[in-house]
């Protein structure tokens, strides 16, 4: 089985984010980047198919700019075979991403396609739909746990009040939720082995592919700031704070 990982460079989820000045997006210039954190429990989810010899090959793929290969690096660090960078420095959104895997699909003929149930900068979760409708490919959302089962898949999925588990034939999309697994560190030596796997380069344009915006940004506000707490004297004085003050928000 051959599977692919798209994996996205977004800012590292322990940096407070910041609002551009002109409120056109989040500050995103000398900023830690890494990899998106469902994105590690998928490249985590492809590693351990590989371990238990239900899969062969791992394609992590990224589109993005130049140092989204950082991020397909980590990915090879951790386990995966080779790397594709779909290079652009455009603003790609969910359905230009979308396309851009399907071309990458009909390429790499990959059986599977395990990626993040969304991405932790704009919480999109629209691509692993996108790209499964654009394939006409069965899609398991929310994967929990993953099992091979004779010639398909089975995904359990935590829904409201229980677990739902799939069996979808393949090839297939699965995108990961954050109990399936915990992903694992890269060892040292598997990131000086990660330096000689092949990443290889495209574009847009190479692969046929228009990811012009759909969609338009208007304007990107910070929360409001919560007010500083207080300490209260008494168990009276919190009681009354508690009947008079306390709103339910
Ligand atoms: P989203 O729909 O933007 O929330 O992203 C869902 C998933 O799609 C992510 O967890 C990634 O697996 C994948 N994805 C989104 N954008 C990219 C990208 N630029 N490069 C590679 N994978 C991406």
């Amino acid at each position: 089985m051959k599977i692919l990982v798209p994996v996205k460079r977004v800012v590292d989820y322990n940096v407070k984010i910041r609002v551009r000045s002109d409120h056109s997006g989040v500050e995103t210039n000398g900023v830690k980047m890494s990899m998106n954190p469902f994105d590690e429990i998928a490249v985590e989810a492809a590693i351990r198919l590989k371990e238990a010899g239900a899969a062969g090959e791992i394609i992590a793929v990224s589109a993005g700019p130049a140092a989204a290969s950082e991020t397909i690096r980590t990915a090879l660090a951790m386990g995966a075979d080779r790397g594709i960078l779909v290079q652009s420095d455009a603003e790609l959104q969910p359905l230009g991403v979308a396309k851009l895997l399907a071309a990458l699909v009909r390429q790499e003929s990959p059986d599977l396609v395990i990626m993040g149930k969304q991405a932790i900068d704009d919480d999109m979760n629209a691509t692993g739909q996108m790209l499964a409708a654009l394939l006409g490919w069965p899609q398991a959302t929310f994967a929990s746990a993953i099992a091979v089962a004779g010639p398909g898949i089975e995904v359990t999925r935590e829904i409201d009040g229980g677990l739902e588990t799939l069996s979808l034939p393949l090839p297939a999309v699965i995108t990961t939720d954050l109990r399936l697994n915990e992903p694992r560190y890269a060892s040292l030596p598997n990131i000086m082995k990660a330096r000689k796997k092949t990443i290889d380069q495209l574009t847009p344009e190479a692969l046929g592919v228009d990811v012009t915006p759909r969609l338009r940004t208007l304007r990107v506000e910070e929360p409001p700031r919560r007010q500083a707490g207080r300490i209260v004297g008494s168990v009276d004085e919190l009681v009354a704070a508690l009947r008079d003050e306390a709103k339910v928000i």
